[in-house]
């Protein structure tokens, strides 16, 4: 790994490219799974690297949703692992929901080494290597699920997920929770509750509110789903967003008079 000094503007930018350039090198991450990180740094910039309000609020729906949930289950890529393999685990061991391995451009041996990488950060329930039925709809290997895991989950967590998967989980009739940085992928807009933050902030933000929430009465948890709309947070992303460009405009135009 390139040794990054933590004084570098880009740091946190820097170090996940290293995370997934070593997880290809290590065979976790495909080699498109660069290309999926690069459009996702592209969101990132735009929307000022930090939490936007609206997807705290999604966070915090994701996290009544899945402590609502009979059976959680939490989807896990080749970026994903890359990523937040540490975090993937605690948020599994706090919901005592399996994690499960699927991959868009699915070899055996980079599910295994997948799932190897989850049990080494001390994960119980890893599921994905033996696949034993399909999701309706889709075609291929990324259609395969494991029954007991994302095939009879009511709340699925997909973060870095494709369009095509997200709407066949959907029309399966669960709550689908995404992580995306880009707020008009077909994933966010499909999704039910859609996160439109980096995954690495996300996830222990995510961890952060299911702690706090756990021990709510139900009805606290059913109000906040409730009053949460997707379509409402995905504009208010797009709004956040136009806010952050249209201040660093403002910068350059003061920037321009000043230099005259
Ligand atoms: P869709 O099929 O939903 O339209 P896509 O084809 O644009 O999606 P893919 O390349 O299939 O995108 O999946 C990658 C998605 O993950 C992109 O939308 C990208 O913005 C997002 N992404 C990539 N890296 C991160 C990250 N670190 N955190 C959050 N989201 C990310
Ligand atoms: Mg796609």
């Amino acid at each position: 790994m390139t040794d990054i000094p933590k004084s570098h503007p880009r740091y946190a930018s820097l170090m996940a490219r290293e995370r997934i350039a070593d997880g290809v090198r290590n065979g976790i991450t495909s080699a498109q799974g660069m290309i999926a990180q690069g459009r996702g740094e592209t969101f990132d910039y735009i929307l000022g690297e930090r939490t936007m309000r609206s997807a705290d609020r999604a966070t915090l729906a994701a996290a009544a949703a899945l402590l609502l949930a009979e059976r959680p289950a939490l989807s896990v890529n080749g970026n994903v692992a890359a990523l937040v393999p540490a975090e993937m685990v605690e948020l599994a061991s706090l919901l005592n929901a399996p994690l499960e391995v699927n991959l868009f451009h699915r070899s055996e041996d980079r599910v295994r080494k997948i799932a190897d990488l989850l049990r080494s950060h001390g994960a119980r329930m890893v599921l994905g290597e033996s696949p034993d039925c399909r999701v309706p709809g889709l075609e291929h290997s990324r259609a395969l699920a494991t029954r007991g895991g994302i095939y009879d989950a009511d709340v699925v967590l997909i973060p870095l997920e494709d369009g095509d998967r997200c709407e066949a989980l959907v029309r399966m009739g669960k709550t689908v929770i995404a992580i995306d940085l880009n707020p008009l992928s077909r994933t966010s807009m499909k999704a039910s509750i859609s996160i439109v933050d980096n995954i690495m902030r996300a996830v222990p933000n995510l961890i952060g509110k299911i702690r706090s929430l756990s021990g709510s009465p139900r009805e606290d948890l059913q109000a906040i789903l409730r009053d949460y709309s997707n379509r409402n947070t995905l504009s208010d992303a797009l709004l956040e967003m136009q806010e952050y460009i249209t201040a660093r405009m403002r910068e350059l135009d003061t920037a321009g008079r000043s230099a005259g």
